[in-house]
């Protein structure tokens, strides 16, 4: 296991940056997300840790091993840095067997064939593949042959695994169960662990952190509670949770309140900023009064299995999210309070 670090790393294809001067530090043992929109610099981001790109500046260790350098150029191949990878393709031998695919990195490594028959058949049953063992991968379903990728990846024992929207080709369903065996095999292995995704929910269960990323910079880098709570810019605001964000008039003290003032309306905010410029509303700091500070006009009604999501538009034509209990015609007049939101300054 080794903590993995990248010091002023920065990354230019042709000469466009594709990540600007990345400095960060993912603890050892730790479930990290990349996560942000197409295009954001996440796959660049893991394949340079991989190896499978190098830095054009800057350095990345595992460890206490430097394994790539921009400045100096020296660079360790991907094969000589015991790291793992999973991606959404499976990368599976198809002409192997289960069992074969999965003790293949350990006949590369010269193990004695019964220390190499007990490991795969350990890491066949964390997976729980011992029924398929003597498949071949086109007989497995989508989450089988990923199992199939996350069994090779505990019999090589490798300090970090990293994995690159390893779920993208599978339906709903199996997105989430194998979100758990993710959980299991981390919980298991104790690996530190770099899951590139651009799905939030995904991100959100299984991530100790999360880094968001914007245009190829680490836009925040928190726990995914933090990044709820206290999103520190319009972007990680909207990205994460879908908060509607509104500029703040003006800030004042009343005695121990923090007070916001936007849209003719006042509110008490949470801030850790003397001049918060900004406020992120979720649904949870709005609920629905006839005698609201805010007026709204119902757009969407959505029904989500007990509660039902609305989309409404302000006074100044902003939308925003609130749930209810109960079902609102589109159109229908309704007026908000709002509690305690989050506030921010973005410079
Ligand atoms: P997606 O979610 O769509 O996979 P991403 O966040 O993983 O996107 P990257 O694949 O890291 O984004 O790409 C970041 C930027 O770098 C993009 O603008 C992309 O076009 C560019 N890029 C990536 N690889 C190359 C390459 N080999 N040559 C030129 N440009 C590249």
């Amino acid at each position: 296991m080794a903590d993995l670090s990248l010091t002023a790393v920065e990354k230019h294809f042709d000469g466009v940056p594709a990540l600007h001067s990345i400095t960060t530090r993912i603890e050892d043992g730790e479930f990290v997300a990349l996560l942000g929109p197409s295009g954001c610099g996440k796959s660049t981001l893991l394949r340079l840790l991989a190896g499978f790109e190098t830095p054009s500046l800057g350095r990345i260790s595992i460890g206490e091993q430097e394994v790539a350098n921009g400045d100096t150029g020296h660079t360790i191949p991907p094969e000589a840095r015991n790291i793992g990878f999973v991606f959404q393709s499976y990368a599976l031998w198809p002409h192997m067997t289960v069992r074969r695919n999965v003790s293949y990195p350990l006949e590369v490594r010269g193990l004695p064939r019964q220390a190499r028959s007990e490991q795969t058949n350990l890491a066949l049953e964390a997976t729980g593949l011992s029924e398929f063992a003597d498949r071949m991968p086109s007989d497995l379903s989508g989450g089988q042959r990923q199992r199939v990728a996350l069994a090779r990846c505990l019999v090589s024992d490798p300090q970090a695994v990293l994995l690159d929207e390893p779920l993208a080709n599978l339906d709903v369903a199996l997105r989430a169960a194998m979100q758990d065996v993710f959980l299991d095999f981390h919980a298991r292995t104790q690996a530190t662990m770099v899951y590139v995704t651009h799905d939030q929910a995904e991100a959100m269960a299984m991530a100790d952190r999360i880094a968001v990323l914007e245009r190829g910079r680490i836009a925040q880098f928190d726990t995914p509670q933090e990044l709820y709570a206290r999103p520190r810019s319009r972007f990680v605001a909207g990205f994460v949770g879908e908060g509607t964000v509104l500029p703040i008039d003006q800030i004042r003290q009343e005695g121990d309140n923090l007070m916001a003032q936007f849209n003719q309306t006042t509110v008490a905010i949470s801030s850790d900023s003397a001049q918060p410029n900004h406020i992120c509303l979720r649904p949870e700091n709005i609920s629905l009064s006839e005698t609201g500070d805010m007026r709204c006009v119902v757009q969407r009604c959505t029904y989500l299995g007990g509660h039902y999501r609305l989309t409404l538009q302000g006074p100044n034509a902003e939308n925003l999210i609130a749930e209810s209990r109960f079902y609102h015609k589109t159109g229908e007049q309704l007026g908000l309070s709002l509690h305690q939101p989050w506030a921010f300054q973005e410079i």
